[in-house]
């Protein structure tokens, strides 16, 4: 069987382990029950997350007119502390911006290997955390909008991560780390304009992936092996891993074209 089309970031569910899809040949594909299977990756082009072109993908699924003109991939995506659409200031498009950034926000720690701070909107909880493979999660902050997020978690990046290192994330074992402790050691950090979003009680999100760690890991991509053909041993986060601890980030392939095909 070949499945073919642009690669985007897998849809999730959450369960027991976490369920991942891959939308190919308008069909959603469940990538847990390739586990096991011999599956092909063919890159053949592709597909502009934004404008939908055939033009080389140059970071986030954007060709790169896109990522520099498009709102969905403007700097606050990124930093969200540079926000300004609560001063009705424009970036690129202030009413995009303000739908994106004008909404509840969370500020987090995660577990991933590493403790780290993030921030996503409240809608993508526990989108995000699958997305990063977050093992523990724990909401600290609730605010009004993304500049408030982003200045709790500027002012806490001093004292965590902030950024996910994909060979821990993927060595780590399940262990656990005690968030409450990091919590509490950290919101005397949380600036005092932003003390009123602080959440004491929420509880810890423990989340379980059908990925066993493998004995090495080599992140590889389809700009180095246009085509490739291995076992499909798991998924943790946003990475395919295959025998041998090959593993791929489908997030970093967004808007590659790519043929699947299932051997057996
Ligand atoms: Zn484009």
């Amino acid at each position: 069987m070949i499945f073919e089309g642009p690669f985007l970031k897998m849809p999730t569910s959450i369960g027991n382990p976490i369920q991942y899809y891959l939308n190919l040949s308008q069909d959603l594909l469940s990538v847990n029950q390739l586990i096991g299977k011999i599956i092909t990756l063919k890159h053949i082009g592709y597909s502009c997350v934004n404008c939908g072109k055939n033009e080389k993908i140059f970071r986030m699924g954007f060709c790169k007119k896109c990522f520099f003109e498009s709102p969905y991939a403007s700097e606050t995506i990124i930093r969200p502390e540079l926000s300004k659409a609560h001063l009705g200031e424009e970036e690129r498009d202030l009413e995009i911006e303000k739908e994106i950034q004008l909404q509840p926000h969370i500020v987090y720690l995660a577990y991933t290997g590493d403790v780290k701070v993030g921030v996503t909107r409240e809608t993508q909880v526990p989108t995000r955390w699958i997305d990063q493979g977050a093992t523990l999660a724990l909401p600290i902050a609730k605010t009004e909008n993304r500049y408030q997020a982003g200045m709790i978690e500027v002012a806490l990046k001093n004292h965590l991560a902030d950024k996910t290192n994909y060979k821990k994330m993927l060595s780590e074992q399940g262990e656990y780390v005690d968030l409450y402790e990091f919590r509490n050691r950290v919101k005397e950090y949380i600036p005092e304009d932003f003390r009123l979003f602080y959440l004491a009680d929420e509880t810890i999100v423990s989340l379980d992936y059908p990925y066993t760690v493998p004995e090495k890991i080599n992140a590889f991509t389809l700009d180095k092996f246009p085509t490739f053909s291995s076992v499909l041993r798991g998924i943790k986060g946003q990475y395919l891993c295959f025998d041998d601890g090959n593993v791929m980030n489908v997030r970093n392939h967004e808007g590659y074209v790519v043929q699947l095909e299932i051997i057996k």
